[in-house]
């Protein structure tokens, strides 16, 4: 058995797998648990997998999972803690921008009877002042509309006990937002501040398609106030309407007034409710899509090989 597995998700991250592994050896020898480390690696375009296996060959305390290809970054860690081992689960990114030092803390907090430790963001390095304000803004927008309270600026960066990890394994849903995942369990759980870092070298995995996909996905899961505000929207802009029908139809029968001059006015409702009705069908088709895609029931991922 196995005391603790870290799991690793990989996407092109060769030149930070070296250093990662130089960097969090030390922590889980010093930790005293025996261990695993678990690579994930999502379908890599550089020389990540063979990195990998190469680590994997000197040791076996280094399990990977390789995916046949890119499934994104939640699944690759859904995939970890699908098939990892240990006691104690740690996720963390690769490219060291959440330090591994701050493990050893975290797994403190585990053994004092947390079942959940998450690292949450005092000041991030890393974004440009747009995406940072597009992160915080996101959350806390969140915050306000979902249902549980999930933690103001944390990712995916935590430590998570056994227990845990087998009741996530038992949520289906394809369109995975795990920090609102484990903040709906419950469970006791705490957090640990720090400072985010800059990426220590190549590019971020996370483009802004995913970034705005896993917005989608976290506000789609954990809310259902986008559909409400369709329906509070619908009754408004009816609300409306009947005022101008109503105004239209007196001033046909009983005013008399010249018509053709409510050109504009047309013009303007007419744009205005075709407008809403397309929001609305825009958020419900969100939601259907989301269903859609649950019923299909595909495999959440696909395993090239793994050794786990
Ligand atoms: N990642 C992944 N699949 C993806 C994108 C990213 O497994 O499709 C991994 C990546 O290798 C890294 C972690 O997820 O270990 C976080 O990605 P990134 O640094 O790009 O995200 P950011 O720090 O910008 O949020
Ligand atoms: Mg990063």
């Amino acid at each position: 058995m196995v005391e603790l597995s870290v799991i690793i998700p990989i996407y092109n991250e060769e030149l930070n797998i070296p250093n990662l592994v130089t960097r969090l050896r030390p922590v889980v020898e010093k930790i005293g648990m025996s261990y695993e480390l678990v690579f994930v690696n999502d379908g890599s375009r550089d020389n990540s997998i063979h990195l990998i296996k190469a680590l994997a060959q000197a040791d076996e305390r280094v399990r990977y999972i390789d995916f046949s290809r890119n499934f994104g970054h939640q699944i690759a860690v859904t995939a970890g803690i699908d098939l990892c081992k240990g006691n104690i689960i740690a996720i963390i990114d690769a490219d060291l921008q959440d330090p591994p030092e701050l493990i050893e803390e975290m797994i403190g907090l585990i053994k004092q009877g947390n079942e959940v430790v998450y690292a949450k963001r005092r000041s991030r390095k890393d974004k440009s002042f747009i995406k940072k304000t597009a992160y915080k803004t996101f959350y806390r927008l969140l915050a306000r509309i979902s249902n549980v309270d999930v933690p103001l600026d944390t990712g995916d960066f935590r430590v998570m006990t056994r227990k845990v990890a087998e009741v996530l394994k038992n949520m289906p849903e394809q369109h995975k937002f795990l920090r609102g995942q484990i903040a709906w369990l419950g469970f006791k759980q705490t957090f640990v501040e720090y400072d985010r870092d800059m990426r220590a070298a190549g590019e971020p995995g996370y483009t802004y398609k995913k970034l705005f996909q896993l917005a989608f996905d976290g506000i789609t899961g954990f809310s259902n106030v986008p559909l409400r505000l369709a329906t509070i929207m619908g009754f408004v802009v009816s609300g409306i309407s009947m005022l101008l029908i109503l105004y239209a139809l007196l001033s046909y029968f009983i005013f008399n007034n010249d018509l053709p001059k409510g050109w504009a006015s047309l013009m303007i409702a007419i744009s205005f409710i075709g407008g809403v009705q397309l929001i609305c069908l825009g958020i419900i088709g969100e939601y259907i899509s989301k269903l859609q895609t649950d019923i299909r029931k595909r495999p959440l991922y696909i395993i090239n090989e793994t050794n786990c």
